[in-house]
């Protein structure tokens, strides 16, 4: 048997399974936990269905939107699913909860 194959994004892209604009990203939408990058969204809607707490909120096929994110937990589930990483956990947020501790 060969050695297994490590998927990787850049293997995923050149597969077709997922796209992702070679242009850059113009207008991500910051909030203090998540970042949302609208122009790699294609809105499948994965993201909204596995968020556990219901935080993230998708209004037919617009992109999703966190209203309130005291409900979300950082759990990762969006961002982890999300096929075309148009979704990232906003690293500043960390570094807001460390200094608070
Ligand atoms: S999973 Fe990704 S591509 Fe799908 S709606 Fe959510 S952010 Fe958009
Ligand atoms: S990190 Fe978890 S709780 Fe927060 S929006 Fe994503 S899926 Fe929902």
């Amino acid at each position: 048997m060969g050695k297994p194959i490590k998927p990787s994004a850049d293997r995923l892209i050149k597969s077709g399974l997922i796209s992702r604009p070679s242009a850059p990203q113009k207008s991500p939408r910051h909030t203090d936990k998540l970042i949302f990058f609208p122009d790699w969204c294609k809105k499948c809607g994965l993201c909204t269905a596995v968020c556990p707490t219901g935080a993230l909120k998708q209004n037919g096929h617009d992109n999703p939107v966190l209203p309130d994110q005291d409900k979300c937990r950082l759990c990762s589930l969006c961002w982890r699913i999300c096929p075309d990483f148009a979704i990232v956990k906003n690293p500043e947020f960390e570094d807001k909860e460390n200094d608070a501790q």
